[in-house]
């Protein structure tokens, strides 16, 4: 069964989309907890942190320049947070990779 980050991919349900790229794209969350909550997802189903592999290194690297991109280009980069919930015991409610941008500014 597809992630609901792959069927926000693919434009099965919609979502607020603010950047993509071939193999990553950033949505607004949908329950914000900052001024601004971005995540940052790989268009491949990972689950998580647990199961990347070595040949997902490049990709893995891209999340944080977009996240970096991402700041730059709203003008938070003064003040920001990056993290990934692993797994239901800290918080993981979607099982496809993603990373929390979060700021106040
Ligand atoms: P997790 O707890 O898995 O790290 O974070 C999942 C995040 O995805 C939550 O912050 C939640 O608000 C967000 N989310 C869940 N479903 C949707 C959705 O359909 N659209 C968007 N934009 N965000 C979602």
């Amino acid at each position: 069964m597809k992630s609901i980050f792959t069927r926000i991919i693919e434009r099965e349900i919609p979502s607020d989309i603010v950047y993509e790229q071939d193999n990553i794209i950033v949505i607004k969350d949908i329950a914000p907890k900052a001024k601004t909550h971005l995540l940052i997802i790989p268009k491949k189903e990972i689950p998580s942190i647990n199961e990347i592999q070595k040949e997902d290194s490049d990709l893995i690297a891209e999340l944080f320049f977009v996240a970096k991109k991402m700041a730059y280009d709203l003008n938070i980069q003064q003040g920001y947070q990056l993290k990934f919930h692993v797994w239901a015991l800290w918080g993981q409610e979607v099982m496809h990779l993603h990373l929390h941008l979060l700021s106040n500014i």
